[in-house]
């Protein structure tokens, strides 16, 4: 199957905004959750000249489809995913004091989960580093609406490129089948959104695609740390929406 040329063109345009990511930051790392955005970035960051590095956050609670997904990509691409664990004591400390399932229970410990399995690893992975890149869509939730494709993330800080940001469910879908994109079976089991096991439920179609995320809380606390800048209202310094991918590159390399 072959582009159409408005694809064609999309493709090409994200294939040359990460080139220029990888000029300015070659130590940028792009995150993975082993859904189709990550997976489509992965088949881009594959074809560039200068490599990028790829990780995964091994949460302890995913899914055996999405941890399976590294070896899958290493033999599609030759990437070695580096699966990234958070520290087991605090895993252990927060199971003994909490139980096993206590994110069922209130918005604040289930932060405190996610803070220990995803938002301290992720911190001590990007410590040192200048950039990281996403998968993150504002289509996905009522929390991404207003994502820029670049913006300076208060979290962790670094430069956070979210190069899909514009693109829409279908357009990822049509390229990630034109281009044979390996992607994560959990999508064709009702799946649109890869996560702790859980925390993530299949939806019913043309169900808003995050529903499945921690669907026992209200819509907009819907984040797990790891864009936290999400949930602040736009505007604030962690959310600096600019114009274009392009010349959103450009400017960070004098900025
Ligand atoms: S998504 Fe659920 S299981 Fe995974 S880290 Fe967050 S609260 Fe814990």
């Amino acid at each position: 199957m072959t582009l159409s040329p408005p694809l064609a063109a999309r493709w090409e345009a994200l294939l040359a905004g990460l080139a220029r990511i990888a000029d300015v930051h070659p130590d940028a790392l792009l995150a993975s959750s082993m859904g189709v955005e990550d997976t489509l970035l992965i088949h881009a960051v594959a074809q560039l000249p200068r490599p990028l590095g790829v990780f995964m956050l091994d949460t302890g609670r995913l899914h055996p489809e999405t941890l399976a997904m590294v070896d899958v990509i290493r033999a599609r691409y030759g990437i070695e995913t580096r699966v990234v664990h958070p520290d087991p004591q605090a895993v252990q400390d927060h199971v003994a004091a909490h139980g096993e399932f206590a994110f069922y229970e209130s918005v604040e410990l289930r932060k405190a989960c996610c803070g220990i399995r995803k938002v301290e690893p992720l911190r001590r992975l990007l410590a040192g580093h200048t950039a990281w890149i996403t998968g993150q869509r504002r289509e996905q939730s009522l929390t991404r609406v207003e994502l820029p494709e670049t913006q300076w993330d208060d979290t962790f800080g670094l430069q956070k490129f979210n190069p899909l940001a514009f693109w829409t469910t279908d357009e990822v879908w049509r390229v990630a089948r034109a281009l044979d994109v390996p992607y994560n079976p959990l999508h064709d089991r009702g799946y649109p959104s890869i996560g702790c096991e859980p925390c993530t439920r299949a939806v019913r179609p043309g169900e808003d695609p995050r529903a499945g995320r921690w669907w026992w809380e209200q819509r907009d606390s819907r984040e797990c740390g790891l864009h936290a800048g999400n949930v602040r209202a736009t505007g604030t310094p962690g959310v600096r929406p600019r114009a274009h991918l392009s010349t959103d590159i450009t400017e960070t390399s004098t900025s």
